[in-house]
């Protein structure tokens, strides 16, 4: 089946999220036969909030075809979108959305809500628990292994305080110019 086959594209790229030390999530746009678009959750090493796989993909996706109307590609997700990411595809016009495993927490194509049913927007197409089984298995054991050997925590508070400081010193120096 055509959608197995590239959710196995999105879960390989899940897995490289998971190596890096990232929840696992992947995602590839199709457009016909052809990958134009891949991303992997990427938020802890890009230290970016909107670095999720399909914001990725589909940055990647208008990039390579040359503007931001993906009328004819469809987007396959390990993990149900959340808010953020349904509001890119929404934007991208991308039809049809796939997806592995549901997200009861901040799934946005009917788990917790559903984005996909916006009004004055196009209704993409939403096909759900393609490879449900690996997607979620993949998460499952990353969180197990998170919870067995837990990561040292970061001092949040520190951090934005050298940060802001940071920012302050190349205001000040943009000022003396
Ligand atoms: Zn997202």
């Amino acid at each position: 089946m055509q959608d197995e086959k590239w959710m196995r594209e999105a879960l390989i790229l899940a897995k490289q999220a998971s190596d890096a030390g990232e929840v696992p999530v992947g995602c590839v746009v199709v457009c016909g036969d052809e990958i134009v678009g891949r991303g992997c959750n990427n938020r802890e090493n890009g230290k970016n909030a909107l670095h999720h796989a399909e914001v990725l993909a589909i940055d990647e996706a208008c990039r390579n075809l040359g503007g931001w109307r993906l009328w004819h590609c469809t987007l396959y997700v390990t993990l149900e979108p959340c808010p953020m990411c349904a509001g890119a595809i929404l934007n991208a016009r991308i039809p049809r959305v796939v997806y592995g495993a549901a997200d009861k927490k901040a799934g946005a194509c009917g788990t917790n809500l559903n984005l996909m049913q916006t009004p004055n927007y196009p209704h993409p197409t939403v096909e759900r628990g393609v490879l449900e089984a690996e997607c979620t298995a993949l998460l499952q054991a990353f969180f197990q292994n998170m919870r067995a050997d837990p990561k040292p925590r970061i001092d949040w508070k520190a951090r934005r305080r050298e940060k802001l400081a940071e920012l302050a010193a190349r205001q000040n120096e943009g000022k003396n110019v």
